[in-house]
């Protein structure tokens, strides 16, 4: 029988679909039909039902990706504060149950800074969500960093979420077993490069020392980085390099979520090298179909009451100021 928690709980990377933006979505973007897209698309009855059934108390809600990242600089900027402004419309009728990360127009990155800014003080949103590459670029190139200044002065996360790798990286490292293992491109393997290779661009761009204060979340308990963090660390140090302490940023600036990833070693592995203060608890709905499995999961978890209180609601209500 299942059993709901006894403490709040607040899963921070539950997704939906706005149907305007959705039509510019083609190729493995576009929707897949079905029940995903059925839960996509809802933001009430359905969506309620299933946050009910698993004693979830507040969604924070996300654009799936790639959210308006590939947009052309000219409707980007228009179509993404529509689309907020449906999201906050959303979250405002019913504030108990329902937070936001806004999206962010990245086809023009001056512009996102202000949408973010407007996002949080107008909208009320928590931060942002970006979703890998902005038509073809990395985050961590300079162009983007006005987003991380707005960012830092607001005092809200910015959400690294995966997106499809680059093309020529499907091509050339995943394309021969994609035919009979199509998710080997997405969460197998895809998603955590990707992510993963974003979130070192990040430290290693230098970002971290212009804005000490920025705070960025990864989902899939940190996409490898967590288990990797001794190995990268301690190869950055080696003679050649510049002085960094990839660790020391790392385990500062960064939040983790339990997203779509109900692991007692990869959790033990985080809570080891993170701080159990830096675990937030998310599902990854319905790209994870069911909530059930990942409250269920937490239940017996391989830690003490208190920890699983701060994972399931108590980080996020500090990080997120909710
Ligand atoms: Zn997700």
């Amino acid at each position: 029988m299942f059993q709901k928690p006894a403490v709040p709980v607040i899963a921070i990377e539950e997704h939906y679909w706005d149907p305007e933006l959705t039509k510019h979505y083609t190729g493995p973007e576009a929707a897949r039909g079905g029940e995903m897209d059925e839960k996509l698309y809802d933001l009430g009855a359905l969506r309620l039902q299933a946050m009910d059934e698993a004693g979830i108390d507040v969604q924070v809600i996300s654009h799936g990706a790639p959210s308006t990242q590939k947009l052309p600089a000219d409707i980007a900027v228009e179509l993404t504060r529509a689309v907020n402004d449906r999201l906050a419309k959303v979250c405002a009728a019913n504030p108990r149950r329902f937070a936001a990360f806004c999206a962010l127009p990245t086809a023009d990155p001056a512009a996102c800074a202000e949408e973010l800014e407007r996002a949080v003080t107008t909208l009320g949103c928590k931060g942002a969500m970006i979703h890998g590459m902005a038509n073809g670029e990395f985050l961590d190139l300079k162009k983007f960093w006005p987003i991380y200044a707005r960012a830092e002065k607001l005092d809200v996360p910015l959400y690294f979420h995966p997106s499809l790798p680059h093309p020529k990286v499907t091509e050339i490292y995943l394309q021969d077993y994609a035919k009979d293992f199509p998710l080997v491109v997405r969460p197998a393997w895809g998603f955590t490069v990707e992510t993963a290779t974003q979130a070192i661009r990040l430290v290693l761009s230098g970002v971290f020392d212009t804005h000490p204060n920025l705070k960025i979340i990864l989902g899939h308990f940190g996409e490898t980085l967590p288990f990797l963090l001794w190995r990268i660390d301690s190869a950055l140090k080696r003679p050649g390099q510049k002085p960094m302490s990839f660790r020391d940023i790392f385990t500062k600036n960064f939040y983790l979520t339990t997203s779509g990833f109900f692991s007692d070693p990869a959790l033990i592995c985080c809570a080891m090298e993170m701080g159990v203060d830096r675990i937030l608890f998310a599902v990854d709905w319905p790209f994870v179909a069911d909530n059930k499995p990942a409250i269920a999961w937490m239940k017996h978890a391989p830690l003490a009451d208190a920890d699983k209180a701060k994972i399931l609601s108590g980080n996020a209500k500090r990080l997120l100021k909710l």
